[in-house]
């Protein structure tokens, strides 16, 4: 019988791609894509859910408790986890959270605030969110319950979420929402090379094809929306490299963006130069998400600093055309959508690898197809930063998104860039292992990892750091 991780498994038909890339890369605030987006939508749906019930039910109705579980509970203080729920059920969504909501909330746990549906007013404050077991019988390891209570504390509603990474949320009882399907239905690379190959259209095409299809958006709407991440992420860089000072949490992490930038500056070397930009634009973001800030899914928040360290340097530094950034992050998508699709893109659920490893090989993509290099090399680089990564924990100390992720998010932006460097000096047929190969590994890897090294800080450097 074959290995169940072996690559004829993973080439078998698989059910087709059908993420968009608005599910993908999401405009948000940080730490964490599971930890803070996911919990925040859930309180939002389960608001609109409330709006949904009968009268009888509300006026009944006194207040909302909350229970995380999981990595969720583990990890949850250290992500603002209860914070974002919180915000979620006051209204708020992750696109359009003002930067003081989280730590206005933060600043005052025992406030008790209100919840207004269809007229009725129900009670709700950090005070009424618990942190509970760490172990628990779930589908997924980032679960959270949200109950609506009577004052004698009978349940009137419930909903159990699960955060499934990258800000995607399901709950018991999910099923995916009628969309349209793609147009080049693929489930692994050699699928999609294959439609490539065929139709003789570019990757960008494909994907921009499939999205129209499934969403129902125009192209004009898709480069609009594509234009707004490209600058959420430069924006994002951009205050990251004016900030200093010490991040939020109990570790006292200095940022260090600035003095990146200005000791880059002093290199003579370019290969100096060159890392020394890619690490302070990385370091900006990723600095400007474990503060809570603004910053874009890709294809993670604790990740997020890798996409826009190429991106900027590659439309500050290398001069890149806005129309082949853009071509490009619609390549960097299609990597991100078969790592979710055939692995996982959550540390909570494969470990880093599955952010910085995926957020990596994006990049890779990216700036291979930006420059204009053919399939082969996009899919060769993205492999090569993917393989290279393969294995990575993730260990956050104190459950803080700062050590070792900001670093790591340096070293993910300069090693997409080395492996583009890698890819292009390939003669064709040279390269070994195919992406689906590198996916296929990362998702033994991280379904067989201890969840000790999952995103609950209870093994690795979150231990041994601390207890040094
Ligand atoms: S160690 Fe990696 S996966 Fe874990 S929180 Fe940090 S960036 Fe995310």
């Amino acid at each position: 019988m074959a290995h169940p991780y072996c690559l004829q498994n993973a080439l078998k038909k698989r059910p087709p791609v059908e993420t968009t890339l608005f599910d993908m890369f999401k405009i948000g605030p940080g730490p964490s894509s599971s930890h803070t987006i996911g919990p925040m939508k859930a309180g939002a749906d389960f608001c609109q859910c409330l709006a949904g019930l009968s009268d009888d039910r509300l006026v009944r109705a006194s207040n909302i408790h909350v229970t995380l579980y999981g990595s969720l509970s583990a990890t949850g203080k250290g992500h603002g986890t209860d914070a974002a729920v919180l915000a979620g059920l006051l209204g708020n969504t992750p696109e359009h959270c003002p930067p003081a909501v989280l730590p206005g909330l933060q600043a005052d746990p025992e406030q008790s605030h209100s919840v207004t549906i269809n007229g009725r007013t129900f009670k709700i404050g950090l005070k009424d969110i618990a942190f509970g077991p760490i172990q628990y019988d779930s589908p997924y390891s980032n679960t959270l319950s949200i109950e609506l209570r009577d004052a004698g504390g009978k349940v009137l509603f419930a909903r159990e979420y699960y955060s499934v990474g990258g800000g995607f949320i399901q709950w018991k009882g999910y099923t995916e929402p009628e969309r349209g399907k793609p147009v080049h239905p693929y489930g692994t690379m050699r699928e999609l090379s294959t439609i490539v190959r065929e139709t003789g259209l570019n990757l960008h095409e494909i994907i921009l094809d499939n999205e129209m299809a499934i969403t129902g958006m125009t192209r004009p709407h898709i480069y609009e929306r594509l234009n707004s991440i490209m600058e959420a992420m430069y924006d994002s860089v951009r205050r990251g490299l004016e900030a200093s000072g010490k991040l939020p949490g109990t570790l006292g992490v200095w940022r260090k963006a600035q003095s990146l930038l200005e000791h880059s500056m002093e290199h003579n070397m370019p290969i100096g130069k060159g890392m020394g930009l890619l690490n302070a634009y990385a370091f900006a973001v990723s600095e400007e998400n474990a503060a809570g800030g603004v910053i874009v899914t890709a294809p993670t928040c604790g990740s997020a600093g890798v996409m826009p360290a190429l991106l900027y340097a590659m439309r500050k530094n290398l001069n890149v055309g806005e129309r082949a950034l853009c071509e490009g992050l619609l390549a960097s998508a299609a990597v991100g959508f078969l790592a979710k699709h055939n692995a996982g893109i959550a540390g909570a659920e494969v470990g880093c690898q599955g952010e910085i490893g995926v957020a990596s090989a994006m990049a890779a993509a990216m700036l291979a197809h930006a420059r204009g290099y053919d399939g082969s090399v996009v899919e060769n680089a993205a492999e090569i930063a993917l393989e290279h990564h393969l294995g990575l924990t993730c260990d956050p100390v104190g459950g803080y998104v700062q050590i070792p992720c900001i670093e790591r998010n340096a070293m993910g932006a300069v090693k997409a860039a080395n492996a583009v460097l890698l890819a292009t000096s390939e003669k064709n047929g040279q390269h070994k292992v195919s992406l689906d190969a590198a996916i296929m590994a990362m998702g033994e890897i991280g379904h067989e990892m201890n969840a000790k090294f999952k995103e609950t800080s209870g093994g690795g450097l979150a231990v041994s750091m601390v207890e040094c």
